[in-house]
């Protein structure tokens, strides 16, 4: 797995799909952190329970500071989601899919 050892996103295409950049693109080892997903407040805790029910260890990281977060409130709070190389396509596959869900919450 190619990742980019600065943002720990997965790279499909040669640049990082987050910096845009080239220049720390490597391959994973079986235990580095990757990013998953980047989920809001509401979103985060579903992504908590289908993680913790596949038994896939994750890192779970708020992108706000907390001093910020306390400030402005948490449910602008948006959290990033980790998970060990070896775990990812794993972790992928038990993901909700965030446009049914979407759809879902309109029916409600
Ligand atoms: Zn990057």
């Amino acid at each position: 797995m190619i990742i980019c050892s600065k943002c720990k996103a997965v790279v499909n295409d040669g640049a990082c799909p987050i910096c845009g950049r080239k220049k720390f693109v490597t391959e994973a080892k079986e235990d580095d952190l990757v990013l998953l997903t980047t989920a809001d407040y509401v979103l985060s805790f579903l992504i908590e329970d289908v993680l913790n029910d596949a038994g896939i260890k994750f890192l779970k990281k708020g992108e706000l500071g907390s001093a910020v977060t306390l400030y402005i409130g948490e449910l602008t709070e948006s959290f990033n989601f980790f998970v060990m190389a070896n775990d990812y396509d794993e972790a992928l596959a038990v993901l909700p899919n965030m446009e049914l869900d979407e759809e879902a919450f309109d029916e409600i």
